[in-house]
């Protein structure tokens, strides 16, 4: 590796707004990269599955063997999915059903907030220090629920928005669309082996 201190960390760059992850990354101190096959994964450290639309993204992975492939790397290594990402790696999908990596210990609902409000940004303070998160909602799924290993470190109405198991993070909004890095400076440090919470995690 050339530099050791930053971790290189793969989008998975199918369909959906990967191009935005990947300058939040560069700003979080990381080296990004475009995943389009499956040969790809054997370069990155990590890798963030982003918005989009989950079903399209499913059926490209399907056509190509590339969700085996994703599914063993992402068991593995760190990896952080957003919205359709979360989608991705939940252990169930409802509304509708539908297959998914299986990898994040979630129930998530699709599309849980229904046509008049599919769309919005809240404000709230979460597990990461520096005050209230701007997170924006795009047809946003619903974590409804969350296995014993998982961490909630953010909420809407009461549900888990930002959620981390071990090496796998996930947020039902768009980090990457706000210019608050903390997020993605979350993830860096995780794809690096940093302690993320040196003094205990802190309560909410
Ligand atoms: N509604 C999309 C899905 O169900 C997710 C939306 C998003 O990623 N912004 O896959």
């Amino acid at each position: 590796m050339t530099n050791p201190g930053k971790p290189r960390i793969g989008v998975l760059a199918i369909q959906g707004d990967y191009a935005a992850h990947a300058l939040a990354l560069t700003e979080a101190g990381a080296r990004p990269s475009e995943i389009r096959k499956p040969e790809e994964l054997a370069a990155i450290d990590a890798l963030v599955l982003p918005g989009g639309e989950s079903t399209t993204m499913l059926k490209f992975l399907e056509k190509r063997h590339f969700f085996e492939a994703l599914r063993e790397f992402c068991a593995r290594k760190p990896v952080f999915g957003t919205c359709a990402g979360t989608i991705l790696l939940a252990r169930e999908v409802r509304n509708p059903a539908q297959r998914s990596l299986g990898l994040l210990d979630v129930v998530v609902e699709r599309n849980a907030y229904g046509r008049q409000i599919d769309s919005s940004i809240e404000m709230a303070e979460t597990a990461l220090p520096g005050g209230p998160l701007e997170m924006v909602f795009i047809r946003a799924p619903r974590i409804m629920e969350i296995g014993p290993g998982v961490e909630a470190l953010a909420f809407r109405d009461g549900y888990p928005t930002l959620v981390r198991q071990g090496n796998t993070m996930a947020a039902t909004f768009h980090p990457e669309l706000s210019p608050d890095r903390r997020v993605h400076g979350f993830f860096v440090d995780l794809a690096s082996g940093a302690d993320l919470y040196p003094s205990g995690l802190p309560d909410l």
